[in-house]
């Protein structure tokens, strides 16, 4: 079915809620809000659904948190229905599992694709959202739900020359849906972080020279990725409501369990051989190893040494593995990245790796790229894998006012501001889904959206029934939220690496740790015991009622 067969025929522009977005959070809060009763439309600026795994198709895009736990947990039956074929399923899988919730739950009725929402204005008179779209269309709601991603908006860097490139360039986020054929090319990728880690051995393989620019080396464990067996498929299914209960208490939202010991305690063989055998398992099971390797320093370097020596061990060229093997942060401070084969892959005689770290990209040319000390790359295709304005970027690219006409980019001059990283003082009714303040991308991602969107489509059940118009972080609240979550990530490792969830990739951008790194599970306490409590730190206003369309 195509997207314009798909996009809602509805002319109404009247809802209880738009919700922007169509990824994994905007599919599930339209679904839950639809089983309250709520009229709702999702507004998506791309022609289907899937947010994340529908714009990015780069060449060996997955995910990396394994399939089994990557997936919704709200329905029973669509658990049981659906398969996973490999331990980390592909972006084409993943994608095909979106369509599948999309068409197995009637969602596509509801949904409005190739619209992007322009703005979103608050009219105090109404106590409604005014939302207006690139296609003139201009709603009202009740609720404002920003389900439009942390990792949505993609950024090429401000490089001089950027549109003189004579060849075809990409963002690894924003991928042509036809694929790229790299065969016989002079390939430029820049970026080291995990778009780039999981397309560099693909790319290398077709193209006819790879030139990897890199200005920060990464941690990149093996997935250890293969099919997976019936046998697991079943038992994950039969445990699967148990398995999602300790993934909602855990910190990450994965069930899995961490050795309560220190790694300084531990004997350097045991500790070798603990680290060998998280290794082995793949994906992210080396961090189980011990408790505190991402709580100290020290704690720390055992285990990024070990790392570095892996890598020293699989890169022939010593100066090559040098240059790969990450000195300037602490491991997991940087988002650790998943691979197949990467590392493997600067032993191909047609694969470069160039440090910009000093010596950084000044301009692009008409055939190649330019580099601070003069040198030039000849490259007839470049790959941007250079990330995303991560967290705030989508937002802020929206025109959004809230009380008084304040505009959301003023408020969050110095930074994000957010009460539990759901709502905003000043933006009455309007909630975010895994907005900053929140776990969001330092977990499980599934389980921080359903989270998220079952406590809003709670909250507005219980405003519906006590007949209140309005919802509002009170500004004592989210100042002394945003203390905590301040405080708790500067006891961490965390502000010691220059990050994205920090801001630290965009010059300019306010440097401010975003996400909450108190865990999922203590996480959900907190939200839960506030709804407990009538809303605690949230100001409910019933003076003015809208009845529900
Ligand atoms: P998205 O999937 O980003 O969807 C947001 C949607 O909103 C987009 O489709 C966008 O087009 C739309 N939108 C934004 N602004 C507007 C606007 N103004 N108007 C209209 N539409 C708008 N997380 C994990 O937990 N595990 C993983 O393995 C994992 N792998 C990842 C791999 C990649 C390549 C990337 C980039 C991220 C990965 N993530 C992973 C994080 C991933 O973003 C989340 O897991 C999840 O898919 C986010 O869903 P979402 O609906 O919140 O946002
Ligand atoms: P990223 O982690 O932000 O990596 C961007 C890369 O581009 C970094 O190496 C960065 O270097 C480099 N870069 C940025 N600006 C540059 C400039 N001006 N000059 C030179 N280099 C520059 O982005 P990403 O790889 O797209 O990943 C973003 C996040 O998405 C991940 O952290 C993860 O959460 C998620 N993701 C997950 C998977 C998965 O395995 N499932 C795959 C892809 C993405 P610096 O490090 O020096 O800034």
């Amino acid at each position: 079915m195509c997207a314009q067969q798909k996009t809602s025929a509805d002319t109404r522009t009247e809802f209880d809620a738009i919700i922007v977005g169509a990824g994994f959070a905007g599919m599930y809060m339209l679904y839950r809000l639809r089983g309250l009763g709520f009229s709702a439309r999702v507004i998506e600026r791309g022609t289907g659904v899937g947010g994340t795994w529908y714009w990015n198709r780069y060449p060996g895009a997955r995910c990396d948190v394994e399939s089994l736990d990557y997936q919704y947990s709200f329905s029973e039956d669509l658990q049981r229905e659906w398969n996973w074929t490999e331990r980390y399923a592909t972006q084409p899988e993943i994608l095909k599992y979106a369509n599948h919730v999309a068409e197995r739950f009637d969602l596509f009725s509801d949904m409005q694709f190739e619209t992007t929402v322009t703005s979103a204005h608050f009219n105090e008179g109404t106590n409604r959202w005014a939302v207006g779209t690139d296609r003139g269309d201009r709603f009202t709601a009740k609720y404002c739900i920003m389900a439009t991603g942390c990792l949505s908006a993609s950024r090429i860097p401000d490089f001089k020359g950027v549109d003189t490139f004579k060849g075809d360039s990409y963002h690894t986020g924003r991928w042509p849906h036809e694929g790229v054929d790299f065969s016989g090319k002079r390939v430029g990728i820049i970026g080291t972080g995990s778009s780039a880690i999981q397309s560099i051995p693909l790319i290398a393989s077709q193209a006819a020279h790879l030139t990897v620019f890199q200005r920060t080396p990464n941690f990149s464990l093996p997935a250890n990725n293969e099919r997976l067996t019936p046998d697991k498929v079943r038992e994950y299914k039969e445990n699967f409501a148990e398995l999602k209960r300790l993934a909602r208490e855990s910190p990450a939202g994965i069930a899995i369990e961490v050795n309560e010991q220190s790694a300084l305690e531990a004997a350097p063989e045991e500790r070798e051989q603990a680290f060998e055998q998280g290794w082995n398992q793949g994906g992210f099971h080396l961090l189980q190893a011990y408790a505190d390797l991402l709580a100290t320093t020290e704690a720390n370097e055992t285990v990024a040494e070990f790392v570095r020596g892996k890598v020293r061990k699989v890169v022939q060229n010593p100066e090559v593995a040098e240059t790969l093997a990450p000195k300037d942060h602490p491991l997991g401070t940087k988002r650790i990245c998943i691979d197949t084969y990467y590392f493997e892959t600067y032993n191909r005689d047609n694969v470069t790796l160039v440090n910009i770290k000093n010596n950084p990209v000044t301009e692009i040319l008409p055939n190649g790229l330019r580099l601070e000390d003069g040198a030039e790359y000849e490259l007839d295709a470049i790959v941007y894998a250079t990330g995303f304005d991560a967290m705030t970027g989508a937002l802020l690219s929206m025109d959004i006012r809230g009380r008084e006409g304040e505009r959301l980019g003023d408020v969050w001059a110095a930074g994000p501001r957010t009460y539990l990283g759901l709502s905003v003082a000043g933006f009455p009714n309007m909630f975010m889904i895994t907005g900053p303040g929140s776990p969001s991308v330092l977990s499980n991602m599934i389980i921080s959206i359903e989270q998220h969107v079952d406590w809003i489509a709670d909250c507005m059940s219980y405003m519906r029934e006590h007949e209140n118009a309005t919802i509002e972080a009170d500004t004592g609240a989210q100042d002394a939220w945003v203390d905590h979550v301040n405080e708790v990530a500067s006891l961490t490792l965390y502000p010691l690496a220059n990050s994205w969830y920090l801001g630290a990739n965009i010059p300019g951008k306010p440097r401010v740790f975003m996400p909450y790194v108190g865990g999922v599970g203590a996480y959900r306490i907190k939200c839960d015991e506030v709804a407990a409590n009538g809303y605690e730190g949230f100001a409910l206003d019933s003076k003015v009622m809208e009845p529900a369309r």
